[in-house]
């Protein structure tokens, strides 16, 4: 960053190196576009190319230039997507063998996904001590998060 005074004096701070978020332009989308702020379409250029791959139906990724973006908790840094497929709604036993097909083609891309869920229901039960492919345990990747009852999100390692 680098700042100069009326009286033509500078300062300059580095902040460290950030990586410029790339547009999502993809047509497979799904709820509407904040086109004021970039429209909901940006990711770092490795989670974009990643997700480009990923075939989903695709809502929320960041802002233009990151930062909070209400209602999410996440989708600051370019690393967030929310993503829906068709019967992910009914959040059941045939839903989380789809997200674990998901997280066993992708691997650890796939940071983390979240879904609501009701405990000791059809979804917690179909993902409880089940091994991904990648040796982690679905449960440590599937969490539980309030506020998607109607799309997952996933976060993706760049
Ligand atoms: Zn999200």
């Amino acid at each position: 960053m680098r700042a100069r005074s009326s009286s033509g004096e500078t300062a300059e701070k580095s902040a460290g190196s950030v990586t410029k978020l790339a547009r999502f332009t993809g047509g497979n989308r799904y709820g509407g576009r904040d086109t004021a702020v970039g429209g909901d379409d940006w990711a770092r250029p490795t989670v974009r190319a990643f997700i480009d791959g990923a075939a989903q139906t695709w809502g929320d990724f960041s802002n233009m230039n990151g930062g909070p973006f209400p209602p999410h908790d996440s989708h600051r840094v370019g690393t967030s997507a929310d993503g829906w497929f068709t019967g992910y709604n009914n959040r059941d036993a045939t839903t989380a063998a789809t997200i674990i097909g998901h997280l066993n083609t992708h691997g650890t891309r796939i940071r983390t996904v979240y879904v609501t869920f009701a405990t000791g229901g059809a979804f917690a039960q179909a993902i409880a001590n089940v091994t991904l492919n990648d040796g982690r345990a679905t449960t440590s990747v599937i969490r539980n998060h309030g506020g998607h009852t109607t799309h997952f999100h996933w976060e993706v390692n760049p």
